[in-house]
């Protein structure tokens, strides 16, 4: 049988293509290693996470493997709404300790004058 990704000749019992890493339709039913990765990676790096998540579903998708793309798609919108509730606190601590500081050279300088 050949691959359905790169179209390389692999063996019938083969469930990952060795030519290009991708799941071989059919031959396994579990989720794809690589979109399982992406969903535990959404969690800890959302960026790499996110990467690694709309790769695992292109190549589910590409092999027919609806579970794993699902899962996948999963991954994806967990590690981008991450990232923005990241992105939120690092902006919004920003501004807290901005404001801090600015209060504080004022005083400072209220101090001063006085
Ligand atoms: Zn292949």
């Amino acid at each position: 049988m050949y691959c359905s990704h790169c179209g390389k000749e692999v063996l019938n019992e083969a469930y990952v293509c060795p030519a290009c890493g991708c799941k071989i339709a059919g031959n396994d039913d579990r989720l794809s290693s690589l979109s399982i990765v992406g969903f535990v990676l959404a969690f800890l790096m959302p960026l790499i996470g996110f990467v690694v998540s709309i790769i695992a579903n292109s190549c589910a998708k590409h092999n027919g493997d609806e579970k794993s793309a699902t899962f996948a798609k999963a991954g994806t919108v967990i590690a981008a709404c991450l990232m923005i509730i990241y992105i939120l606190v690092i902006v919004v601590s920003g501004i807290f300790i901005g404001s801090a500081i600015i209060s504080n050279m004022t005083v400072t300088a209220a101090v001063a004058v006085a």
